[in-house]
């Protein structure tokens, strides 16, 4: 019995020991901890490849990531969308200039073609007897010039068949050249014959001119420019003597009938006093205005 108990107690204390003894085993265990802290270190080099990676790619990433993304969304609609317009665009492009290119001359010939309504008015004035005139062809409209039916003035004939030369001879709308032909034989001859000397030619006598008022740079266009104007400066006597329209010093009764006359016929009538330009000749015009407005400037004195 007592050896059975010694053994039981020795098996027991045994068991202890060897429990003590594992106990004192699992001690080296922590070593095997020291090794996974290690491990964490070996991951710590991970993360610098990771940053390493992300170093890298993030210059061409920041392009690179932005296009695939952006190019597969956008490639499908942009690819169906651009490629439809670009076979329609070429067509009509193709198709407008060609359109275009005849189209311009077609569109600016008929204004270069002569107008019925002023065919007539020519045909009348040539027809009647009152002037010695010419047709020429008409001026193409370039930059808001241009009569459709000119005529060349070279004189007035009067009732009596006396013929009163234009020198030279302008360029003008056949109606303005009837109302200028009207105004010098009802008017400027009666006015300025005293039955001593007779009236042979007006001088200095302007028409047609593709210019700007008062021949200002980039100024309004000019009645002359559409030949609806007649500029005159003097009276020429048979016997030779000449009298200026202009001049302060003219009779002042034939002065008033050139004057009033003029202004009752022409829409537009400028000497002395209108302006710096006008102190030397009379410009008569017939541009339409609102209303029948008219302008009146001329001093006698
Ligand atoms: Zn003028």
């Amino acid at each position: 019995m007592r050896a059975s108990v010694i053994r039981r107690v020795w098996t027991a204390s045994a068991f202890a020991l060897m429990l003590a003894a594992s106990a004192t085993a699992e001690s080296p265990a922590p070593p095997p901890r020291p090794d996974d802290l290690p491990s964490p270190a070996v991951e710590t080099p991970l993360p610098p490849q990771r940053p390493a990676e992300l170093q890298p790619p993030s210059p061409e990433a920041s392009p690179a990531p932005a296009f695939p993304p952006s190019r597969p969304q956008d490639l499908p609609p942009p690819k169906q969308d651009v490629t439809p317009p670009k076979q329609d665009m070429p067509p009509p492009k193709a198709e407008t200039p060609p359109a275009e290119t005849p189209a311009l001359p077609i569109a600016v010939s008929p204004p270069l073609n002569e107008r019925p309504e002023e065919l007539a008015t020519c045909d009348a004035l040539l027809a009647g007897g009152t002037v010695a005139a010419t047709r020429v062809a008409p001026i193409p409209d370039e930059n808001g010039c241009g009569i459709a039916a000119p005529v060349s003035l070279e004189a007035v004939i009067l009732p009596d068949k006396r013929r009163v030369d234009i020198e030279p001879h302008p360029v003008l709308r056949c109606d303005v050249a009837a109302e200028a032909a009207r105004w010098i034989a009802q008017d400027v001859i009666p006015a300025m014959e005293d039955g001593k000397s007779r009236v042979a030619s007006i001088s200095g006598v302007g028409g047609y001119e593709c210019r700007a008022r008062n021949r200002a740079p980039g100024g309004h266009l000019s009645e002359h420019a559409r030949g609806n104007a007649m500029d005159i400066t003097a009276i020429v006597f048979a016997d030779g003597h000449v009298v200026t329209l202009a001049s302060r010093s003219n009779d002042l009764t034939a002065a008033t009938s050139l004057r009033d006359s003029a202004c009752a016929r022409f829409a537009t009538v400028l000497g002395p006093g209108a302006d710096a330009a006008h102190e030397s000749h009379i410009h008569v015009d017939l541009e339409p205005r609102r209303n029948g407005g008219k302008i009146c400037q001329w001093d006698l004195r």
